[in-house]
């Protein structure tokens, strides 16, 4: 035998004395060689004449005097414990082919074992040599390897019971394994495995293998070949436990997929499993819905991020009671979640289901004795996914999901081509106006104010104008919103405010006595830059202190009062003056505004053009202006009536197209030289 070394399990024990079995005297008498091998010590224990010629021995006793543990390989001494186990529990009989060693010499015999009670009651081997094998060390080596290889092979009849099982697979499956059928525990696996061989004659598939002590995952290649003793169809199946391999692969794919916190899936697989959707190319429907928490961030503020992550994971619990097994719940990230539904039949039923959803997701939640209130807005879009990608499609359902945010939240929208259309325009826009400001397409139109008493233009509010290189003049009312939105407005306020102190420094420079106002978005207000701005620009040579007014409107009064109220001192103290536009529109409280350094209020146009129903409100005004010292121009005076009953009350300044619309800075120069200095 290949020997090395073997650790006797029972080490105490001195080899047993020589003690003649009953069954092993037929035996003595046989030709051919038979020897018991006692597994546990690796000795022989009994052998007849013609096994001590086989294995060179002078005399039995010699024999069962050699150590063959000496040098049998670890391999070698586990196939013999697999062995004994085997014989344990059943009848079987090995056929072997193996190579012995008889005094280091190699030897290759066939041997059937079969199990052998030794007369102390252990498990031993009767061992009996049947044939020497020709020797041809090829045929010794790869008989050899398929004894010591941990890889599991196998050679089964079609239907029966394996036909051979190399000692690693009788190991792993038991002795009594009944069919190959029988391993599978996934029978879908061995039905396909069937049909493959029947086709192509191999196949390999990784499945659950039914082993004698559990499952396992294993990876298995089949060939179909026959039986080299009966010629009879046979499969040859090698199979390797790939059960660790695949679960690290499996926990690899289930953290790629998932989304850690809700364990649902995530953007990613989202994205992968539209992609395999569309190469199916159905022609069935899908709707994404698209859900986003309302004012999360405030659940956040107020209940701290354990409460916001509780929240997310109840919505997540409800979005999952809510499928049906083709459809996929998904986070995207935050608090933003998906739901695909898949194979729709009709609209009503996409309706129904979003309806459904959201009813279920927005309801309060319970964290720690306190009721928070969850709100979702929802976007859905239908789509074919073979021709609308997953880059597309969810554009669309959060176009939907932002008008639902911009139509009163907690709501469900449905995405329609007029919506794409009207955002592809504002994404146009944005564009070109970012553009735009770098190119510094913007222009002021001036238009003036008069001091009602002396009949003198005294200031001017200069107006933004985009000059689009293509569509000519473009109003404010067009491009200001978006600005706001999208954030530029600090670009392009930043650059209103150059072009208006540049000119007022002009007109310092040629003495022409006016103030410009300017007007100042909410939006800039609160940005970081304003104030810098506004240092630098005051800084700049011949800067007139007092004459540039800066138009902000009653809503950057509210809020922190003290912040801004500082914010408005030093911006007075760099020499500038403050004007609230539209006043009367906003929610100022009349005592409140006393509290700032307001030099100027603008009664909106709308007041003007009511009077003289308006009278009272406008007289209101007037009175209040008073009281705090502050000069007040009415703007949008249109008709000659209006301008006599301001007259009339005492009203200081107009602005308006009975005086000028707004003009460009040379009409503008042009109007002023009429006009008495
Ligand atoms: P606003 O500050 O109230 O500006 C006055 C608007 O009233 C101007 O419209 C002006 O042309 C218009 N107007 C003047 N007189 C009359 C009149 O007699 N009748 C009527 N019906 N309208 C009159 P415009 O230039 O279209 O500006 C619209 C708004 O856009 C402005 O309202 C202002 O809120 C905003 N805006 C304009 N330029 C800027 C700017 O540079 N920065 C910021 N943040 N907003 C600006
Ligand atoms: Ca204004
Ligand atoms: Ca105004």
């Amino acid at each position: 035998m290949n020997v090395t070394t073997v650790v006797p399990s029972d080490k105490k024990s001195v080899f047993p004395q020589r003690e003649d079995d009953k069954s092993f005297a037929i035996a003595r008498r046989l030709k051919v060689p038979v020897w018991v091998f006692d597994i546990d010590h690796s000795r022989i224990a009994f052998a007849n004449e013609a096994a001590c010629k086989l294995w060179n021995a002078d005399s039995e006793d010699a024999l069962r005097a050699r150590n063959l543990g000496l040098d049998m390989s670890i391999t070698v001494a586990k196939r013999l414990r697999q062995y004994q186990t085997d014989f344990r529990v059943s009848d079987a009989i090995f056929n072997e082919l193996w190579t012995l060693y008889p005094n280091g010499e190699p030897k290759s015999v066939m041997v059937i074992y079969r199990g052998y009670v030794l007369p102390d009651g252990r498990m031993g081997m009767q061992c009996e040599a049947v044939s020497e094998a020709e020797d041809q060390p090829h045929n010794l080596r790869s008989a050899e390897a398929l004894l010591h290889t941990d890889v599991l092979i196998t050679l089964f009849s079609k239907e029966g019971p394996p036909l051979y099982l190399n000692p690693a697979a009788r190991n792993a499956f038991g002795v009594q394994v009944k069919s190959l059928a029988a391993l599978f525990v996934d029978l879908k696996d061995f039905d396909s495995l069937v049909e493959q061989l029947e086709f192509i004659g191999e196949h390999r598939v990784v499945t659950r293998v039914r082993l004698a002590n559990g499952e396992r995952w294993f990876d298995l290649s089949a060939k179909a070949c026959s039986d080299a003793a009966t010629g009879q169809p046979a499969i040859l199946l090698t199979a390797i436990d790939v059960s660790e391999l695949k679960e690290a692969r499996d926990a690899a794919r289930h953290l790629a997929d998932r989304d850690q916190l809700t364990d649902l899936h995530n953007r990613s697989y989202l994205q992968n499993h539209l992609t395999k959707l569309a190469s199916h190319n159905t022609k069935s429907q899908c709707a994404i819905i698209f859900f986003d928490v309302d004012r999360f961030k405030a659940i956040n503020d107020r209940y701290g991020h354990e409460a916001g992550d509780a929240v997310l994971l109840q919505i997540a619990v409800r979005l999952r009671a809510n499928l049906r097994p083709a459809d996929l719940a998904v986070r995207l990230g935050g608090d933003e979640f998906v739901v695909l539904l898949d194979d729709i039949s009709d609209m009503s039923d996409v309706v129904h289901r979003a309806a459904r959803l959201h009813k279920s997701v927005s309801q309060p939640v319970f964290q720690d004795n306190t009721v928070i209130n969850v709100g979702t807005s929802v976007g859905v879009a239908v789509f074919l996914p073979s021709e609308v990608d997953f880059t597309e499609v969810l554009r669309e359902a959060d176009i939907a999901l932002y008008a639902s945010k911009q139509t009163g939240r907690n709501k469900v929208t449905y995405y329609t081509e007029e919506m794409g259309v009207a955002v592809k325009v504002r994404e146009d826009m944005e564009f070109e106006l970012r553009r735009a400001i770098e190119r510094r397409e913007f222009a002021l139109y001036y238009q003036p104010r008069l001091d009602i008493r002396t009949g003198r233009i005294v200031a001017v509010e200069g107006l933004a104008r985009w000059n689009h290189p293509t569509r000519g003049i473009i109003m404010p009312d067009v491009f200001i919103p978006i600005c706001e939105e999208t954030g530029l407005i600090e670009d392009l306020g930043r650059l209103v405010l150059e072009l208006g102190c540049k000119q007022a420094i002009v007109w310092r420079k040629a003495g022409v006595d006016i103030n410009v106002s300017l007007n100042v978005s909410p939006k800039q207000f609160g940005g970081l830059t304003l104030l810098e701005t506004l240092s630098n620009f005051a800084a700049l040579p011949d800067f007139p202190k007092g004459k540039v007014e800066l138009e902000i409107t009653e809503s950057v009064l509210i809020g922190d009062h003290s912040s801004i109220s500082e914010s408005l001192r030093q911006i007075t103290a760099m020499g500038y003056r403050i004007a609230i536009d539209d006043f009367g529109t906003g929610y100022s409280n009349l005592s409140f505004i006393s509290h700032f350094p307001l030099t100027y209020l603008k009664i909106d146009r709308s007041f003007i053009q009511q009077l003289p129903e308006s009278g009272p409100i406008v007289r209101l005004i007037l009175t209040l202006a008073q009281q705090i010292g502050a000069t007040v121009v009415s703007e949008g005076v249109e008709t000659t009536q209006q301008l006599d009953w301001l007259t009339r009350h005492n009203c200081d300044q107009a602005q308006g197209y009975l005086i000028t619309p707004p003009l460009p800075i040379d009409e503008f120069n042009a109007f002023l030289a009429q006009f008495p200095e």
